[in-house]
């Protein structure tokens, strides 16, 4: 392999003890609103205007954060404190992920200075300050090793000034409409200097219209790959059941199974496969004719193990829903509705499928705040995590976005450990859960 980097040390998982690990961030969602604001004051173009429009559609309000800027830049000290409140994504702002992206668009709002239409700055000098930024802040923390997730052309800036101690890793996240052109990039940059510190790929952002089995054959790619260059695996993350107003609980829960079964190593959130269905009461959701036609599939497919849970299939009821389904444009619309015994039936189909991701051996990233606060979820009983627990899925903990929900690690354990009652016994289990479960350790890398 190539020179090594200051960002190699801690390669190898024996001698972690008991170290503190943060699985699921996002490099930008650890910016905190202090070096958020000093950012925005340094830069030369500011996109104001898209920022002031998309909030404005989401909150019907435009905040004054310009001002504060500007207040910031001439020196008002008052300011810092103004912005932190205007940007950090707080339990009153819960609800949609319209509205998270919203605040979230602060991070992206310094243009490029070679095209000022374009967001987002990523000089290196910028990403090396923030990279220094968060590192104090880990420290401050005690946590010792971060998985980020990152796009390829930050990772050389994002690992100088490593120290020692501090264990960093990333996970290069991709578009899911379309990873191939990029994954030449990551294989590049998987076998050449950096390959030491990124061990994983990641999908995230909005899901809906990407169903996991678009990426059947990315993923066997990612498996070939690590099977060719097992000292550089590459671990697949992969936000799943996050959002899913666009299809069917039945859907949503299937999508997380189907993640699991193509391979992904962790799972992020999937809220999905484990929320009390109970939550959504009596309600009409829709979803397009081609998601339907994949649930009937799986359905038939699973007809055995689906019965077996208490689930009713009638398989000669769905061939002749599918039959009409297949006259039917992919993406015409259909409408389910839920009443109390549909909820209870998804909440086997749930268990079900808990059962067959647990036997895959994928780990789930359970982000509590994140979960809540974008989720919407108000009473903590209804958060998946309980069922997750109980029927002994692996769980990672970890703050997702700490900067912008201005939260720590410790915040999210202590808030599962209280609301479960798990106490320190669980806390315990899920810091080795969270050890045992960094990316190098998934693949097999560390042992290669
Ligand atoms: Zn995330």
């Amino acid at each position: 392999m190539g020179a090594k980097t200051g960002c190699d040390r801690g390669e190898g998982g024996a001698s972690l003890g008991d170290v503190l690990a943060e699985l699921h961030l996002h490099f930008h969602g650890c910016i905190r609103a202090p070096a958020l604001l000093d950012h925005l004051a340094r830069a030369e173009h500011v996109l104001w205007d898209w920022y002031e429009t998309e909030i404005a559609a989401a909150y019907g309000v435009v905040p004054p954060a310009r001002q504060l800027v500007e207040r910031h830049r001439a020196g008002d000290e008052t300011a810092a404190d103004e912005f932190g409140k205007l940007f950090v994504f707080g339990d009153a702002d819960a609800g949609t992920f319209a509205r998270f992206q919203a605040k979230a668009n602060l991070l992206w709002l310094a243009a490029r200075p070679e095209d000022h239409s374009k967001p987002w700055s990523d000089t290196a000098g910028e990403v090396a300050r923030f990279a220094a930024g968060i590192r104090v802040e880990h420290r401050r923390q005690g946590v010792e090793y971060a998985e980020f997730r990152i796009s390829t052309d930050m990772v050389a800036a994002a690992c100088s000034g490593a120290e020692d101690g501090l264990i960093e890793r990333f996970a290069i996240s991709l578009p899911r409409k379309d990873p191939w052109p990029e994954w030449a990039r990551v294989q590049e940059l998987a076998l050449g200097p950096f390959g030491a510190s990124v061990t994983g790929v990641d999908f995230c952002a909005n899901e809906e219209g990407h169903p996991p089995k678009r990426k059947a054959a990315f993923f066997a790619a990612v498996h070939d790959f690590n099977a060719v260059h097992p000292e550089r695996a590459l671990a697949i993350l992969y936000h799943v059941g996050e959002s899913f107003g666009d299809k069917s609980l039945e859907s949503a829960v299937r999508w997380v199974d189907e993640a699991a079964e193509l391979g992904a190593h962790r799972l992020g959130h999937a809220i999905a496969l484990g929320v009390e269905p109970a939550v959504f009461g009596a309600h009409t959701r829709s979803e397009p004719v081609a998601e339907r036609r994949d649930q009937i599939a799986y359905d038939l497919r699973h007809h055995d193990g689906l019965r077996t849970a208490g689930v009713h299939v009638d398989p000669a009821s769905l061939r002749v829903e599918l039959a009409r389904l297949d006259a039917m444009p992919d993406d015409a619309s259909i409408t389910i509705d839920y009443d109390h015994a549909r909820l209870a039936e998804v909440r086997r189909r749930q268990d079900y499928a808990i059962a067959r991701v647990r036997a895959t051996g994928a780990v789930v990233e359970v982000c509590p705040t994140s979960n809540r606060r974008i989720g919407g979820f108000t009473d903590p009983a209804q958060h998946p995590v309980h069922r997750f627990l109980s029927a002994g899925l692996p769980v990672v903990v970890s703050s997702d976005d700490p900067g912008i929900f201005d939260t720590t690690l410790s915040d999210e354990l202590d808030w599962v450990c209280e609301h479960t009652g798990g106490g320190e016994d669980l806390r315990r289990t899920l810091l080795e859960t969270a050890r045992q479960s960094r990316s190098e350790a998934l693949t097999g890398r560390e042992l290669a």
